[in-house]
């Protein structure tokens, strides 16, 4: 289907009908695979004969899923996962061996912080945090034994980005994989392939199913890459379920439709927003005035759902415009068609030390508000004061 374009691609590849020929994707929700016969089973576990033998391994619901995010990220493979964890986690366990190195950004989901600096550090990996967007900071933390960048642009909840084809140009000077968190973005605002890196990483838990209904991850880039993670999660279990894989193969039949009313609300709340005067400071990458708009307006299409601001005042301040509203949804999730207003401070970023938040900019005045797919009007309206 490489002829059609993205909302084509999104609606009809992955298609994988059975002889009942449904036209919408069938659940397969079995552990094991029936074989005709003693000698097909061996052909089928020596690798000889392609096809299902249990859904640890492969399951048609999920490699639905799978074959239309690859089609969509533009990779030549990808692979399914239980959530966005392990899907991180098997890409780095994946790359790394102890006593090798890895660079990641320091604006990177809280989860994913915890993750580095406890288990995978447990492994006798070595890792550098550095600033997202400082280019030579990426250049200069490369040892010998690098193996891996990792980041997410634009960063959550502020909005900063670095210039993906300039570090894919650093990474691969230097032999190193770039992979890149697109959750926030989706392949319909952002294609890191396209731009350089290595792979593509999601939580499908946000935009991808974009309902908040269930947990997802994937993995996509080179053949060569994804098949040796595959194999790692064939071995560990965090493998995705027919049942969630199903759910975010018909969340991605609508994914750019939805991002594109996220980003038009999202945009008018800034605006709105950038004109309060109660508010201090809106970090919308949209808005002209956001210091990485330029970069923003080069390497995505659009500039996404995540609004943050600064309110005038302090934590007491922003938890009574947060309890003040009645509508949004107080969930630390995002990427919903509900709107979510979340205190970054002390919910996704509770857990990093003073230092690391006021490195990251988590300020105790700043707010997170997910954007839903709610009348834009009703959302402004909930947010006076
Ligand atoms: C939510 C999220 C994750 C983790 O995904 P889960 O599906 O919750 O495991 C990773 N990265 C980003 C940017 C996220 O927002």
């Amino acid at each position: 289907m490489e002829e059609y374009n993205f909302q084509t691609k999104a609606v009809r590849e992955g298609a994988n009908e059975t002889e009942e020929q449904e036209h919408s994707a069938a659940i397969f929700l079995t552990s094991s695979y029936r074989f005709k016969s003693a000698e097909q089973a061996a052909d089928r576990f020596a690798n000889k004969q392609k096809g299902n033998v249990y859904s640890r391994f492969t399951n048609p619901t999920v490699e639905a899923f799978q074959k239309k995010l690859a089609a969509l990220e533009g990779a030549e493979k990808c692979h399914a996962t239980a959530s966005g964890m392990s899907a991180i986690f098997a890409t780095i366990m994946t790359l790394l061996k102890p006593g090798e190195h890895m660079i990641a950004s320091r604006c990177m989901f809280g989860t994913t912080i915890v993750l580095l600096n406890t288990i995978i550090k447990k492994f006798d990996i070595q890792i550098t945090f550095v600033d997202l967007k400082d280019l030579d900071a990426w250049e200069k933390s490369v040892q010998k034994n690098t193996k891996l960048f990792l980041l997410e642009t634009p960063s959550n909840p502020l909005g900063e980005i670095v210039d993906i084809e300039k570090l894919a140009a650093i990474s691969k000077k230097n032999n190193i994989a770039l992979a890149v968190d697109n959750c926030v973005m989706t392949p319909a605002l952002q294609k890191p392939l396209a731009l350089g890196a290595d792979l593509v990483i999601h939580s499908a838990t946000k935009y991808i199913d974009g309902q908040g209904r269930c947990l997802a991850g994937a993995v996509a880039g080179s053949g060569l890459l994804i098949d040796e993670i595959s194999s790692f999660t064939r071995s560990t279990g965090p493998t995705l379920s027919a049942f969630n894989a199903w759910i975010v193969l018909k969340g991605l039949e609508t994914l750019k439709i939805r991002m594109d009313a996220h980003c038009k609300s999202a945009m008018k709340l800034a605006i709105w927003l950038d004109d309060q005067s109660f508010i201090k400071k809106v970090h919308y990458i949209g808005l002209e005035s956001h210091p990485h708009h330029s970069i923003a307006k080069k390497q995505q299409t659009d500039f996404g759902g995540i609004v943050s601001f600064e309110v005038n005042g302090n934590r007491e301040d922003a938890f009574r415009l947060i309890n003040n509203t009645k509508m949004l949804s107080i969930t630390a999730n995002l990427g919903d068609t509900k709107t979510t207003i979340t205190h970054p401070s002390s919910t996704t970023h509770v857990r990093l030390t003073d230092e690391e938040k006021k490195q990251s900019h988590i300020s105790e005045n700043l707010i997170r508000i997910s954007v839903g797919l709610e009348d834009i009007d009703d959302i402004i309206a909930d947010l006076k004061p």
